[in-house]
């Protein structure tokens, strides 16, 4: 088997987030997603250690990351990725640690409190981030659950339009699925 490139971890080409802030989704084969966690420094570190022990996060129904990326001179990272857990409530974290309660209006005061200025809705502020995603792949070709690695890619290549179709990757076809949150207020 060939040594795997340093660009890839556990079957995601992670070349172009080098060096950048992001929260990371973890989503199975429908998108849902799984688990959410940040990163400040090394991503491929971080994607390994969810990969081995008893609470592995990166099981291998994990087949795309959105990945968000975040300027954390303006967004407290760990705020934003906690309000990205209070919305979609993946599986694989344990708790809401910083928002309680049901109610926008709470959410957004809480976050300013914690130096998170939310403009507009929940809904709308989250999605005035860029993201990307990435589609898990595999060295190798007898693994046929991936998709052999590709060329490297810039990172503008792997973001996301929103098709309108029910298998969309895009964070604005994810909060309407996913969020718990709009269909508890929904008329
Ligand atoms: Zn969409």
């Amino acid at each position: 088997m060939p040594k795997k490139p340093y660009t890839h971890a556990k079957g995601f080409n992670i070349t172009s987030l080098q060096g950048k802030s992001i929260l990371y989704l973890f989503r199975n084969k429908r998108g849902k997603v799984i688990y959410i966690g940040k990163c400040e420094d090394d991503f491929k570190d971080r994607i390994n250690s969810h990969d081995y022990g008893i609470s592995r996060k990166l099981t291998p129904v994990i087949h795309y990351i959105t990945v968000v990326i975040v300027d954390t001179s303006i967004y407290p990272l760990y705020v934003l990725e906690h309000l990205f857990i209070w919305c979609l409530l993946p599986s694989k974290n344990e708790a809401v640690w910083l928002f309680y309660g049901n109610e926008e209006d709470e959410i957004i005061q809480i976050a300013k409190e914690k130096k998170l200025y939310i403009t507009g809705s929940v809904k709308e502020f989250l999605l005035s981030f860029e993201s990307v995603v990435i589609e898990r792949e595999w060295e190798d070709i007898s693994a046929k659950k991936y998709k052999r690695y590709g060329e490297l890619e810039q990172l503008s290549s792997k973001k996301v339009n929103c098709n309108g179709k029910r298998s969309c990757l895009c964070i604005n076809c994810l909060l309407d699925r996913q969020s718990v949150r709009w269909k508890r207020t929904a008329p």
